[in-house]
């Protein structure tokens, strides 16, 4: 006989960063609140993340609320092992209630109470919190000829240490901060390739997460506004962390553009010049995390659940936090998850009171 669904006002789907900061305020507000989520260990996203990664920002900028991240040992940029570290002892001094591991399956529509179905217990919630993020779900772009290709291809989220590839030429593709810190550590023990859609653009030294922040929210305000304020862009530049310095004082911090074709033993351009190579690293992005929600039909065009801040358009009694802009300015962002979380549960609060 199945057991009757726990009930709980506020469950949050994903212990993530975003999960973490939204239960810090829930539990500042006393709310009936729970977090459940699919991984064994803290951390979210961060355990998966390759050894030598660096975030954007200096630990003060790169922290949830409540506590800040300590400054690493021996200064700079925190990275991944860091970072987790933080968000291990982050939800135990806040003893945030947490149940891991376990899978929401579905979200469904109750008459009165949102159903989330899991792997083990189902509940009933009054309002439920999808903080799931993107690392489950890798993309990537199709080209002509990928199945044909003898050598080795994997994703920014298998990516561990550059070791396995001394020897071997590697290209990596995308242009974003994964790819070139991905391509500055690989760099270190072998040749290497950097294809891109565009030409990437490398930010000044001196500027780093702190002013992406600051774009994001300006050109979320403008949005707001309804302008199209086309000078405010730039969130896709790459920060020049140490190691990204360091392989463009290398020399090898230059692209190709994309290549069109690959072939069993590399790729090949429009142009029709080839490249051997052995390796491809794709780093080219993810999509959220949403697959728990289709049976409340909410997506939009492009994939995505239209939202008004947090709250689902289509459905008041769901949230969406972290994934990306579009849920809040740099909601993907340890900073901007926290600044959004604030926001949410004020409104969360005052729905919880109707
Ligand atoms: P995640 O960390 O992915 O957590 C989601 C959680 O949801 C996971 O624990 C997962 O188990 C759980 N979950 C998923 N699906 C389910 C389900 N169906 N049921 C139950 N639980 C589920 N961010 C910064 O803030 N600062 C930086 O400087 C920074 N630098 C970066 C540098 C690089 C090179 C890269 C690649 C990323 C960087 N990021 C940075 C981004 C950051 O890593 C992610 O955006 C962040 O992990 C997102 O947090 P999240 O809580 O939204 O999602």
């Amino acid at each position: 006989m199945s057991r009757a669904p726990r009930q709980v006002d506020v469950l949050v789907v994903g212990g993530g960063q975003a999960g973490l900061a939204a239960g810090f305020y829930l539990r500042r507000a006393k709310t009936d609140f729970v977090i459940l989520d699919a991984y064994a260990r803290p951390g979210g996203a961060w355990p998966g993340m390759w050894d030598s990664l660096r975030l954007f920002s200096p630990a003060p900028f790169s922290s949830l609320p409540g506590w800040m991240m300590p400054q690493p040992p021996g200064g700079g940029y925190p990275g991944a092992a860091d970072t987790v570290a933080y968000l291990t002892a982050y939800e135990q001094r806040y003893e945030l209630p947490i149940i891991r591991p376990v899978t929401v399956k579905a979200v469904r529509t109750g008459t009165r109470r949102l159903l989330v179905e899991t792997d083990q217990d189902d509940w009933e919630a009054r309002v439920v919190v999808s903080a799931t993020g993107t690392w489950s779900r890798p993309y990537v772009p199709h080209y002509p000829g990928v199945g044909d290709f003898r050598g080795e291809q994997l994703h920014t989220v298998n990516y561990q240490r550059p070791d396995p590839f001394r020897g071997r030429h590697v290209v990596i593709v995308g242009g974003g901060n994964s790819a070139a810190q991905i391509l500055a550590d690989v760099s270190t023990v072998t040749r290497t390739t950097w294809a891109t859609l565009r030409p990437p653009r490398l930010l000044p030294d001196d500027v780093d997460g702190r002013a992406l922040f600051d774009l994001a929210t300006r050109r979320h305000r403008a949005a707001l506004a309804g302008r199209n304020d086309d000078g405010i862009s730039g969130l896709g530049d790459i920060v020049a962390v140490p190691p990204v310095r360091d392989a463009r004082d290398r020399g090898v911090l230059k692209s190709e553009p994309m290549f069109s074709r690959i072939t069993p033993t590399g790729v090949t351009w429009a142009d029709g010049s080839e490249l051997a190579c052995d390796v491809i690293i794709w780093c080219t992005g993810f999509r959220p995390a949403l697959g728990h929600l289709a049976p409340l039909r909410l997506r939009g065009p492009g994939g995505l659940i239209p939202t008004e801040g947090t709250r689902a358009a289509g459905e008041p009694r769901l949230h969406l936090l972290g994934y990306g802009d579009w849920t809040g300015p740099a909601s993907a962002t340890l900073i901007g998850a926290a600044r959004t979380a604030r926001t949410m549960v004020t409104e969360i609060l005052a729905q919880l009171q109707r």
